[in-house]
């Protein structure tokens, strides 16, 4: 199960993030993911509830999954952005280029990312 091992590699990195933040707690994850890493939020959210499910930290986080726009290059006039339309199959979902019309286009690899993290953070103590 792909979503598995992508929930397990946020819940390493998010690990890491909480111990250099001193957190007491994770509240809410968000993550980004081009529309064609073939993530399925409801599986990665399932993935993550099973895995986040025996750690302390992270009990009661939600994890959130927006999907972006896909983003092409295109290799005749260097645009880059959104493409034209969605690809078609036809053309083995090579995308057009909005500004010149090429379909010598590359799709934009555009993997799994951790935007913000909600943590929560016991007040500083401060000592006499
Ligand atoms: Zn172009």
């Amino acid at each position: 199960m792909h979503e598995y091992s992508l929930a397990s590699a946020i819940v390493e990195q998010v690990k890491d993030i909480v111990q250099q933040n001193n957190a007491n707690k994770v509240k809410k994850i968000n993550v980004t993911a081009g529309p064609y890493e073939m993530v399925i939020p409801d599986l990665l959210k399932d993935a993550y509830g099973i895995i986040t499910s025996e750690l302390e930290k992270f009990k009661g986080s939600t994890l959130e999954l927006e999907i972006l726009p896909a983003k092409i290059n295109c290799l005749e006039c260097e645009y880059t952005g959104e493409p034209d339309k969605e690809g078609d199959q036809e053309f083995a979902f090579n995308f057009k280029c909005p500004h010149c019309g090429s379909r010598d286009t590359h799709l934009k690899i555009q993997y799994l990312t951790i935007e913000t993290v909600d943590l929560e953070i016991p007040d500083e103590v401060t000592s006499a």
